[in-house]
């Protein structure tokens, strides 16, 4: 199926998540993860309008960019290897998986721009998922104090594996508490608006319960159907 009527399909679903929840479909940023897909996929979703890129891996990430350039505003989504920092900290717009001190150090080493991050909070606690317990996230961000060059711009979470409404639920909902918890801290370098939530299976959900940013691969760019 072509992206665009895949993306049809999403905007109308999201408009329904936000004619629910009482929002606005503009304050939902649109990220298609092109993760499993071409440069030639990637393309024809820009030209059906997407205007933001996800990527999980700095090697195709750099690919890609080698070939968009800076046309899209890229988000690196995935594990960040302190090593890798350099590769991709001039082509990203955002960092979606800030969730440690040594990382947060060599981003600001690397910078020479204020770099847009999201914490990156396992809500679910599940072993195989990266972040940082919800019980550590405020002292965390308030650990980022030093970096000059990292603003904290909200908080990312993967939700658990599951088609369970009430757990999806629940687990963007503890996000948005603890959003809106460093909110109130009212620090400057961590205005924490942005909640990145909601994937293929669940960003209904997760825009229903607050989502700024959904990051969806397959149900809108993947070719597999
Ligand atoms: C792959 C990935 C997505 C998109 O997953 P889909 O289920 O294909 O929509 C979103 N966020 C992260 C962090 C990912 O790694």
């Amino acid at each position: 199926m072509k992206v665009a009527a895949k993306l049809d399909h999403i905007k109308q679903q999201i408009n329904q998540a936000c004619g629910k929840a009482n929002r606005n479909p503009d304050d939902i940023r649109l990220i298609a993860v092109t993760k499993y897909v071409s440069i030639e996929r990637a393309r024809e979703a820009l030209e059906a309008g997407i205007t933001d890129l996800g990527e999980n891996r700095d090697e195709e990430l750099m690919k890609k960019w080698e070939v968009l350039g800076d046309k899209p505003v890229w988000h690196y989504i995935g594990t960040l290897q302190s090593r890798k920092v350099k590769n991709i900290i001039d082509k990203v717009e955002y960092i979606h998986s800030l969730d440690r001190l040594s990382l947060a150090k060599e981003i600001n080493k690397r910078a020479d721009h204020l770099v847009k991050c999201l914490v990156q909070v396992n809500v679910s606690q599940e072993e195989s998922k990266h972040g940082l317990p919800p019980e550590d996230t405020l002292q965390f961000i308030e650990s980022l104090r030093p970096f000059a060059n990292i603003r904290v711009e909200g908080l990312m979470t993967m939700a658990p594996f599951t088609n369970d409404q009430q757990v999806l639920r629940g687990c963007f909902r503890k996000l948005r508490e603890l959003r809106d918890q460093v909110q109130s801290l009212r620090l400057d370098f961590a205005p924490c608006t942005e909640l990145s939530m909601g994937m293929s299976n669940d960003y209904s959900i997760a825009i229903e319960e607050g989502a700024t940013m959904v990051r969806i691969g397959t149900a809108l760019v993947g070719e597999d159907e």
